[in-house]
């Protein structure tokens, strides 16, 4: 059987062989499995010394100092340790809360259970391609605002938001600044010793390292104060306890220097094949594409299609693996908050198409991709001449 093209990097990558193989050797007796927390013998200080290397090829790609990396088990752990963290910290100062109305569930989750402990967070809304406008980050601010949680890179549309610009508000304002970055890393440059960001949320899986792992980038000059929300053993520093998962590290590590090395190529690349997609659709009527047209991340195209129910379009379209803009709850599919939130009309919003590329994309991938959309359109709208 053959297997269907995968075009769905945004939800997540396949690990880059070199990863896999660094991982590999971190795992038995004869590789470096220690504990890199053992103090009294070579075992311990050569898993050390692993880890601390990753961190470093953590901090080159955001271009921060290796100190303020966090360990975490991802992206969704680094979200909860920066938002319940600067709550329980800093909750005598203020408790209001900015944050928007497309962020990635774990943030929103995390927001949602700060609510029910007394806080109240504004979600702000997006413009129509999906970005936030700085302006409404300024509007939003009072003086008991403690926190502005905005991603980079939004995961359904590829949307990018101004941190530079939002950055120099919060920073006027004396506020704190949390982005999540899980599909912003190792997609387009991070340069945090230009950008006034306090805190940055990162995962390994989006740029072709493993699950289950991730950091989150902690400032230390000004120095950000965090409440931690693990305990036990005091690793991180305090910030996040648990024993140091050597294989992992070194796999995010080996993929975010992969990432530095190869973005520039990549970019260029994905915005051929970004642009082999959309030409590819010239000819076919009713499409929209849901995003920023010009200035998102090339590798996250979403579209959407008049006329055309979303679930038959998910389903006949087998040769490819994409992903549905909709969140699937339970039997219904309920179009996606994110796209609700831009102003997408409920059929469009319903029907959209999440076609995400990367590393190991092809040419002819798109071209996989292409045929099938569009044979599959043509059935859709017009059944009965398809099957004639
Ligand atoms: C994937 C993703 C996350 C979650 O990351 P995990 O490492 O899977 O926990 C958070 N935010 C965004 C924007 C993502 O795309």
């Amino acid at each position: 059987m053959q297997l269907p093209v995968y075009l769905d990097y945004a939800a997540t990558t396949p690990v880059d062989p070199l990863v896999a193989e660094a991982m590999a050797r971190c795992l038995t007796l004869e590789g470096q499995f220690g504990n890199p927390a053992s103090r009294s013998h070579l075992y311990g200080w050569q898993a050390e010394e692993l880890v601390e290397n990753a961190r470093r090829d953590v901090a080159e790609l955001i271009n921060c100092d290796p100190r303020e990396i966090v360990w975490t088990s991802g992206a969704t752990e680094a979200d909860n340790l920066a938002i319940k963290g600067v709550a329980g910290f800093h909750a005598n100062k203020g408790r209001h809360i900015i944050s928007s109305r497309v962020e990635h569930k774990a943030v929103l989750d995390s927001c949602h259970y700060l609510e029910q402990k007394g806080f109240e967070v504004t979600y702000l809304k997006p413009e129509a391609d999906g970005s936030i406008d700085p302006a409404r980050v300024e509007e939003a601010i009072r003086g008991d605002t403690i926190l502005v949680s905005l991603m980079h890179v939004n995961n359904e549309t590829g949307s990018i938001n101004d941190l530079a610009a939002i950055g120099a508000i919060t920073r006027a304002h004396n506020v704190l600044f949390h982005v999540d970055a899980a599909q912003g890393a190792g997609k387009v440059p991070i340069d945090l010793m230009q950008l006034p960001v306090d805190l940055m949320s990162l995962s390994a899986h989006k740029v072709y390292g493993p699950k289950g792992v991730g950091a989150l980038f902690v400032r230390r000059d000004p120095r950000v104060e965090l409440a931690a929300q693990i305990h036990g053993g005091g690793h991180e520093r305090g910030m996040r306890s648990g024993t140091l998962p050597t294989h992992q590290l070194v796999g995010m590590g080996q993929a975010f220097r992969l990432a530095r090395a190869q973005m520039p190529d990549e970019l260029l690349r994905l915005r051929d094949l970004r642009q082999q997609l959309l030409t590819g659709l010239d000819g076919v009527p009713g499409w929209q594409l849901h995003g920023q047209a010009d200035n998102g991340v090339p590798g996250i195209v979403n579209l959407g299609f008049a006329g055309v129910d979303g679930e038959s379009l998910l389903l006949a379209l087998r040769q490819i693996a994409v992903s549905s803009g909709s969140a699937c709850m339970s039997a219904t599919l309920e179009p996606s908050y994110v796209l609700k939130a831009m102003g997408v009309e409920e059929d469009m919003a319903q029907s959209a198409l999440r076609v995400s590329f990367g590393r190991f994309s092809t040419p002819q991938d798109i071209d996989t991709a292409l045929d099938c959309l569009v044979r599959t359109l043509a059935q859709l709208r017009q059944p009965a001449r398809a099957h004639a």
